[in-house]
């Protein structure tokens, strides 16, 4: 029965590649207080939110782990990146970030982390690159304090939790965001979150509301609501990421294209207008994708082989899904070797201008 399951073979104690991880969850000491405030005030009226996080602010050995790790830019992360035979972490803010607070706390909140995690990365610079956090609904300083963390700290693009309080950024009132991320030529990471509360329900009582499966179902739902709402044909130069390998939407490519251009093309609803290019094109050309939480060759290698070698990227997902074997699968994968060091290190160093 063991064959069945994907096994880890050691990894190369010598790769022809440093391994760059890039989706490696950080939060400050305050906000993961604010969490753990909001749930025992019973404040947060957001299912997937609680029930994930009631657990991750709780006091059972997993989560207190979990809570050292996730704010750890020290001795900790470093081991276990050593342990784990990663070179550098791009560091991004815990979902929801900032986002589980209104416009103003999020943004008084996202300047703070930025200049926490700023701090952090400069005792490292060998070892960490980090992503701006923002609020997404501060339409007035979101796209500010993106342009700050890029210019003024050194990020190397932005971080976008999944959906804010049940909001995706479709809607145009939002996309200064995403004009200065064009503008900066940064890409934006959407990271997922749990899913909205619109959505969450049916997945609650299965538990399938986080990264088993509801964390893929908002983030993909996000991802093609920006694409079909025509970001792209305003922003063509726009790169989003999406991690563990695209949630699914990859895999989806042909049948989103096709029901896609059917659905555009008769017009038969009101907000799903013909776009200049098909959703097919804007998958490939304005997404990189991550492995993030998966340690299978598989799925890494549909997305090498249709999306393409210079668009896939390695990532951990620590604290999340710390398995230290797991690289080891990576590095065996029967791919070409100079897809294996795009995928490791060389989309990861242009993608995030990431030098030495
Ligand atoms: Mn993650």
């Amino acid at each position: 029965m063991s064959e069945r399951y994907p096994a880890f073979p050691p990894r190369n104690p010598n790769p022809p590649y440093k391994r760059i991880a890039t989706e490696e969850a950080w939060l400050p000491t305050n906000i993961l207080d604010l969490y753990r405030k909001e749930i025992a005030e019973k404040n947060i009226n957001d299912a997937g939110f609680n029930a994930l996080w009631t657990f991750f602010v709780g006091d059972s050995e997993l989560a207190r782990g979990h809570q050292r790790r996730i704010q750890s830019l020290g001795e900790e992360r470093l081991s276990d990146m050593d342990a784990s035979g990663i070179d550098m972490a791009v560091l991004s803010l815990g979902s929801p970030g900032v986002q589980l607070f209104d416009a103003a706390t999020a943004t008084a909140l996202a300047r703070d982390a930025n200049d926490q995690m700023a701090e952090g990365i400069a005792k490292h610079p060998d070892r960490y690159v980090g992503l701006a956090a923002f609020s997404p609904l501060d339409t007035e300083n979101g796209p500010k304090e993106l342009e700050r963390g890029v210019t003024k700290l050194g990020m190397r693009g932005g971080i976008l939790n999944g959906h804010t309080l049940g909001t995706y950024l479709d809607d145009e009132k939002y996309w200064g965001l995403f004009e200065a991320a064009e503008a900066l030529d940064v890409p934006i990471y959407l990271h997922p979150n749990t899913p909205s509360p619109q959505m969450v329900e049916p997945f609650l009582p299965r538990a399938l509301d986080a990264a088993v499966y509801g964390f893929a179902c908002d983030t993909g739902l996000h991802a093609l609501r920006l694409t079909v709402a025509g970001i792209f044909d305003r922003f063509p130069k726009l790169q989003i990421i999406l991690g563990h390998c695209g949630e699914a939407l990859p895999y989806w490519l042909y049948r989103i294209d096709f029901m896609h251009s059917r659905i555009a093309a008769t017009g038969r609803h009101p907000n799903v207008k013909p776009l200049k290019r098909r959703a097919w094109d804007y998958l490939i050309d304005n997404f990189y994708y991550t492995s993030s939480g998966v340690g299978w060759e598989p799925p890494i290698k549909f997305v090498i082989d249709n999306i393409g070698t210079d668009r896939m990227m390695y990532a951990m997902d620590y604290p999340w899904q710390f398995v230290k074997e797991e690289v080891g699968a990576l590095d065996a994968m029967d791919i070409p070797d100079t897809a294996k060091k795009a995928f490791f290190e060389d989309n990861a160093r242009k993608l995030f201008k990431i030098n030495g």
